[in-house]
């Protein structure tokens, strides 16, 4: 099963005030479509990323992370705009497809596997929320009548979709709606109704936006975990330090390629995760990992930290040895563990040190490395 997600930021929104339309709008310092295209990224089994956006705003759109993610110019309306990005993605051959505002950018990720495990069931599914005040209609600033909330609900997104079918339900459909389940339904769709969320606001108003940074920084997680690694030289002609091959007098003994900065930064992200570390996961007594390059453990780190909806921001490291010299690799090292870690390098430091002759590491008996990583959760 491959999922494909449509952001929708082609709207003009004028309600919210600004001179930007809203999603382009700053929230904690970066436009608020940057942090919707964040939580979309986070959403297990989410792969290709349709970004529809108004012509007008190509440039702002390039200046962001847009890993992932294809660029589609949206067209006048919502619908036209929609189907823009769900015909941009049939090339990645997507079985679901979420259907996401760009305006609502505090999307947690249980209401997405909400709405994609309804989708085994169903051909589409959407989060809403029960109606629970009591509504009137109103007529010049009075209650002109009362209407049952029996049965209504308010929708939100994303909204998802098996992708075949809302495709040709797009396709079918002319005129304007209020969104997708809109399309769905009159192509005969069935849609089930999953549990919204109260956060998954959708920026309005000027207000809102002041509301959705506070539920923002509420719940963001920053944390730091610290790794240190120690490995004995013996018999060799090179050693590999931060998936670098350094040709030296002496190698490294360890189970492992001995790659102690390697080592250093998993344990400094399995320590973020409070979960255990490199031993644990791949315990010395298993034969597999006898001479495993260590690029397998970092990689397994990376990837829980991403499972568990975590970023990892920055990466330091270094090394503490009076030989080989570091200075001339260094900026390789960087490189290869950016590469590795799928960072920019200039999240990733790798840096070396001598103990000035003093101790194991001064007597030139092994290489020890200390590491830290810091890891974001939205
Ligand atoms: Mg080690």
């Amino acid at each position: 099963m491959t999922t494909a997600a449509v952001i929708v930021a082609a709207g003009r929104g004028q309600r919210a005030g600004g001179d930007l339309p809203k999603q382009w709008q700053a929230l904690l310092g970066r436009p608020v479509l940057s942090h919707t295209l964040d939580a979309i990224r986070q959403v297990p089994g989410v792969g290709a990323i349709a970004l529809v956006i108004h012509p007008d705003d190509r440039a702002r759109a390039e200046a962001l992370d847009l890993s992932g993610v294809t660029l589609v110019e949206g067209g006048a309306t919502r619908d036209a705009s929609v189907r823009a990005g769900l015909e941009a993605l049939i090339p990645a051959a997507p079985d679901k497809v979420l259907i996401h505002d760009a305006a609502r950018p505090v999307l947690r990720e249980d209401v997405a596997l909400r709405v994609l495990r309804a989708l085994d069931l169903q051909e589409g599914a959407a989060p809403a929320l029960m109606v629970t005040d009591a509504l009137w209609r109103g007529d010049a600033g009075l209650v002109a009548g009362t209407q049952d909330r029996a049965g209504l609900y308010r929708a939100q997104t994303p909204q998802g979709f098996r992708f075949d079918a809302i495709l040709a339900a797009h396709r079918a459909h002319e005129g304007q709606t209020a969104d997708d389940v809109e399309v769905a339904r009159k192509a005969g769709l069935s849609v089930a109704i999953v549990e919204g969320c109260e956060d998954l606001m959708k920026i309005t108003l000027p207000g809102d936006f002041a509301r959705a940074e506070k539920l923002m920084e509420g719940r963001m997680d920053i944390r730091t975990g610290n790794g240190y690694d120690v490995h004995r030289f013996g018999e060799g002609d090179h050693v590999i330090l931060c998936g670098v091959r350094v040709p030296f007098d002496r190698g490294l003994q360890g189970h492992s390629d001995a790659d102690v900065g390697m080592h250093a930064v998993t344990d400094a992200i399995y320590g973020a995760l409070a979960d255990g570390d490199i031993g644990q996961h791949f315990p010395p007594s298993d034969p597999q990992w006898k001479g495993a390059a260590s690029h397998i453990f970092l990689e397994h780190a990376c990837a829980l930290a991403r499972e568990r909806g975590y970023r990892i921001t920055h990466a330091d490291c270094t090394l503490v040895c009076e030989y080989p010299k570091i200075g001339p690799h260094a900026s390789d090292m960087k490189r290869e563990m950016a590469r590795i870690m799928g960072l920019d390098p200039d999240r990733v430091s790798v840096k070396a040190t001598t103990s000035e002759r003093l101790g194991f590491t001064g007597r030139g008996e092994g290489i020890a490395a200390v590491a830290t990583a810091t890891l974001v959760r939205p």
